[in-house]
Order: structure tokens, then C-alpha cells, then sequence
């Protein structure tokens, strides 16, 4: 597509990474985007690459920073589209503080987390998804934590709109973080991304034998919030699809008035920008 840069990825072969930006490329253009009114914004680790490998405007924030990042983007330019990419290390470890507060303000933009449930990059540490008693470099007898469920966390904190893939369905994915990108606020998906050299547990059979996709649960409602309580929080299966969506989301700027008129702004004044910003913050 359009999106893809001119950099060959550095990313282990056959690593889920490759599966999940291929999606998130093809939704951004499915959805009407092009490179120059993308913004990509990714953290460290990885996964943190991701704004390199895609022709967009694109920052490498800072580890579990990538969200305020993109928040502020979005706000000082609302015509942006902006995708904000991470791993589980990077979100729900050191960027959990801002996970939840990114997801009960409702910004309109799309968090795309690579779920690998390992630290990749830094070679094979538990990371906040890993299972108990996984055993790595960091829990040599096994992890003494249960893992954190990020789609429950989301949920706690009030997210308007909750979604799980799986790198490797290319249309699946793909589809799903087209709903995130066309969702009015904060879409949060998290994509089922195989470390396929330091998770032998989490693999791609694992996943592709294990998740239920909820296209083809035909009662599945994802505006009824108790409905995705009961999914998210069921310790014997693991989804796939829109666990949950608000439809009558409105997002932060809609909310506070952000959206009315930028054109105040001359061009090249990214101080008056940034005054708007932190009057809202
Ligand atoms: Fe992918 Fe794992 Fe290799 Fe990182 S270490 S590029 S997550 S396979």
C-alpha cells in the first residue's frame, strides 16, 4: 500500500509483527487515509519500529509514552489521523498510567497494541501479559503473577470501544482496526502478535486453535457493555473480534470543543497550538 516505507523491517522472520502492520496499512487505506494525513506514533521496543517501516508522519516516543504523544497530536491538529502502536511491555507495564487515563478521555484516534506477551526486544523477559508460571530469562521458575487483562482494564476505565485480533487473520485484523480507525473516539485494539523467538507458549497454533472469533457468535451484541463484561472476563476463552463498542461515543474534542475551529492558528505557530493544547490539560 501507500503506507509502506522504503525500510526493510529488522523484525525477526516470520515474527506476528509483520501480520499486524500489514492490517493496520490496509485499514488506514481502506478507511480513505493517505500517508500525509496519517500520523504514526509508537513506543519502544519492537513493536517501536513500526513508525519507521510506514510512510506516514511518524514519532519513536519515549517507552510507555507514546499515547500523551499522540493525544497531544490529535488535539493540536484534529484533521490528523493519528494511530498510536506499542507492545504489552510498553502499554501495560511502564505505560499503563496512560493507558487508562488515554482511554477515559476519549481522544478520537486508534491504540494498536502488539500482544506478544513477552519483552521482545530486550530479549525474553516477562513482560505484564505473560502467564503465570511462564518460565523466561526474568522468572526462571516460572512468572509468580497472574497476567494483566488489558481488555478488562480498558473496560474498567470507561473505553468506548474494545476490540482483539490476531496478526495472522489477515482479513480479520484488518477489518478490526478498520472499525477501531472509523469508531468516534478511543479505539483500543489488542492484536494477537507472535514472538516467535522468545515465546514458545503463545504461538500461532496456540492462537489459531484457541480463539473464538465472535463473527460467528450470532447472539454476541457488542453495544451490550454487560454482555462484553462476561467475554472479557471469561477465564476459559479468549475472543476475537469487537468485544465492545459504545455507539453513542463522543470523543474528547466533540466534548470540549476542540474540533471548532483551528484556523486561528497561522500556519508554522506550533507555540499557539501548544497553548491550546495545555489549556485543555
Ligand atoms: Fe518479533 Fe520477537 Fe523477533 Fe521482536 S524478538 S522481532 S517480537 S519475533
Amino acid at each position: 500500500t501507500d503506507f509502506k516505507s522504503d525500510k526493510q523491517p529488522t523484525w525477526c522472520p516470520g515474527c506476528g509483527d509483520f501480520g499486524t502492520m500489514n492490517g493496520m496499512m490496509k485499514a488506514l487505506a481502506n478507511t480513505g487515509n493517505s500517508p500525509d494525513d496519517t500520523f504514526v506514533v509508537a513506543g519502544i521496543g519492537c513493536s517501536g519500529k513500526i513508525g519507521t517501516y510506514m510512510h506516514s508522519y511518524a514519532l519513536h516516543g519515549v517507552h510507555g509514552r507514546a499515547l500523551p504523544v499522540g493525544t497531544g497530536v490529535k488535539l493540536a491538529n484534529p484533521d490528523l489521523e493519528v494511530m498510536v502502536a506499542g507492545g504489552d511491555g510498553d502499554g501495560y507495564s511502564i505505560g499503563a498510567g496512560h493507558f487508562v487515563h488515554a482511554v477515559r478521555r476519549n481522544v478520537d484516534m486508534t491504540y494498536v497494541v502488539m500482544d506478544n506477551r513477552i519483552y521482545g526486544l530486550t530479549k525474553g523477559q516477562a513482560s505484564p501479559t505473560s502467564r503465570e508460571d511462564f518460565e523466561t530469562s526474568t522468572t526462571p521458575e516460572g512468572s509468580k503473577q497472574p497476567p494483566v487483562n488489558p481488555l478488562a482494564l480498558a473496560l474498567a476505565s470507561g473505553a468506548s470501544f474494545i476490540a482483539q485480533s490476531f496478526s495472522s487473520d489477515a482479513m480479520r485484523h484488518t477489518e478490526i482496526v478498520q472499525k477501531a480507525i472509523e469508531h468516534d473516539g478511543f479505539g483500543f485494539v489488542n492484536v494477537f502478535s507472535p514472538c516467535v523467538t522468545f515465546n514458545d507458549v503463545d504461538t500461532y497454533d496456540y492462537f489459531r486453535d484457541s480463539l473464538v472469533d465472535l463473527a460467528e457468535e450470532d447472539d454476541y451484541d457488542p453495544s451490550d457493555r454487560e454482555q462484553a463484561k462476561d467475554a472479557i472476563l471469561d477465564a476459559d476463552k479468549e475472543y476475537m473480534g469487537v468485544l465492545y463498542e459504545n455507539e453513542d461515543s463522543v470523543p474528547y474534542s466533540e466534548r470540549h470543543g476542540l474540533d471548532s475551529d483551528m484556523s486561528d492558528i497561522p500556519d508554522g505557530a506550533p507555540e499557539d497550538a501548544m497553548d491550546l493544547v495545555r489549556e485543555f490539560y
